[in-house]
């Protein structure tokens, strides 16, 4: 099947800062349709606007979460703050409500710029135990009476998974807008904008790109008129993201959906091999039937998997002893998988919760694995030496 729609295997890259606008007419009309029909491009005229190579692979971005449109942005805090700034002007009249867990790096963008240097009036929906309690979002959404609500579907680092539907129908009833951060479920087993959400962001960074070797963000949607909003600010911003990597973005996609099966095949034989293990006291996967939402996992994703993320609790019996053993754990398990602060990569990689989030989460023992395609066995074999 083709992926986009320039006759070429790989996406061709036009280096172009700038395009060749020809006369003065055209120079024009090329001006007033890029501001006006920022979705049919008559003419290039600037890469910071839009770029041949970086749109075909928007292209290519859209077909997979299935939207009208896809622009992508350097990085996926970029697609963020995209994203967002989009409803800013309603956001002046009401607030803005977000789930409390997700990603660190946005968390501190909505308290540093959104908060203290845009003055927003931010809430935040804490609501997540084990379940998300519905309940209490929804009494959120009749007293806030929000503009905006943002979440993750799969929460960082415990994996709780939300009812993304019913997140997205009550917000909606209750007249607010919806972004997803996408990025940890990916359109692979979820696409968000076919429930009702108005905008999809991914940190391209991730599974999408899954080589950990660029930083890419983007933004889908269906509205041709929040599109316009995204290309200005995108335009204005300088958040655009360079064709060189927008065509090895476009590349690595190619095997997307093979590396996603792979990841969650893997991801839960890993989740049942700590779940027997001695040296795991508890293992937070939604593949698990015990995971408790297990159930909302199942409902969102259906029969595809349930992702290549996974964290657990090594076994102790007080909390100097989880240390210890998490020590040896790493220490051991880093000759062969490295630790690093990122996710969705080929390979495995690992991050001990507690140094990076501090001891908001469950105690020192704590892990949050992004399980690669690796050889299962091979993979597996490692852990059961490292857990010893
Ligand atoms: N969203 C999620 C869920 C993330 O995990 C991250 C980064 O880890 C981001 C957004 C930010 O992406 P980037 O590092 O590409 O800016």
């Amino acid at each position: 099947m083709k992926t986009n729609r320039i006759n070429s295997r790989h996406v061709p890259i036009y280096r172009d800062a700038a395009f060749d606008l020809r006369d003065a007419d055209t120079t024009e009309s090329a001006f007033d349709a890029d501001s006006r029909d920022p979705l049919h491009i008559h003419d290039f005229i600037y890469t910071r606007y839009r770029n041949p190579t970086v749109m075909a692979v928007e292209e290519q971005l859209a077909e997979l979460e299935g939207s009208a449109w896809a622009f992508l942005t350097q990085s996926g805090m970029a697609a963020i703050d995209t994203a967002l700034s989009v409803f800013q002007e309603a956001g002046r009249q009401r607030p803005w409500l977000f789930f409390s867990e997700i990603y660190g790096g946005t968390y501190t963008f909505i308290n540093e710029v959104l908060v203290r240097r845009r003055g927003l009036d931010i809430h935040w929906f804490t609501g997540a135990k084990d379940h998300y309690d519905l309940q209490q979002l929804r009494r959120l959404l009749d007293e806030l009476h929000p503009s905006l609500l943002y979440f993750e579907a799969v929460s960082n680092p415990m994996l709780t998974v939300a009812d993304g539907r019913e997140v997205i129908r009550l917000a909606r009833e209750a007249g607010s807008a919806v972004i997803i951060d996408n990025t940890f479920a990916t359109p692979y087993l979820w696409k968000p904008l076919d429930d009702g959400a108005d905008l999809v962001v991914h940190s391209a960074t991730k599974y999408l790109s899954g080589h950990g070797n660029l930083l890419a963000g983007v933004i889908c949607g269906n509205d041709t008129a929040l599109a316009g909003e995204v290309n200005v600010y995108r335009k204005l911003t300088g958040h655009m993201l360079a064709p060189e990597e927008a065509a090895r973005l476009g590349d690595q996609m190619l095997t997307f959906s093979v590396r996603m099966e792979r990841h969650c095949h893997n991801a839960l034989q890993v989740a049942q091999l700590l779940e027997k293990h001695p040296a795991v006291e508890k293992v937070y996967y939604p593949g698990l039937e015990k995971h408790p939402t297990h159930a909302e996992a199942v409902s969102l994703f259906g029969d595809k998997g349930f992702g290549g993320m996974v964290t657990f609790d090594m076994a102790g019996s007080n909390e100097a002893e989880k240390t210890e053993n998490l020590d040896r754990f790493v220490k051991k398990v880093s000759e062969a998988i490295t630790l690093m602060p990122t996710l969705g990569n080929t390979e495995t990689t690992l991050l001990p919760v507690e140094a990076i989030w501090g001891e908001k989460y469950p105690g020192p023992g704590l892990i949050r694995m992004s399980v690669g395609i690796e050889e299962t066995e091979e993979l597996l074999e490692v852990l059961r030496k490292a857990l010893g």
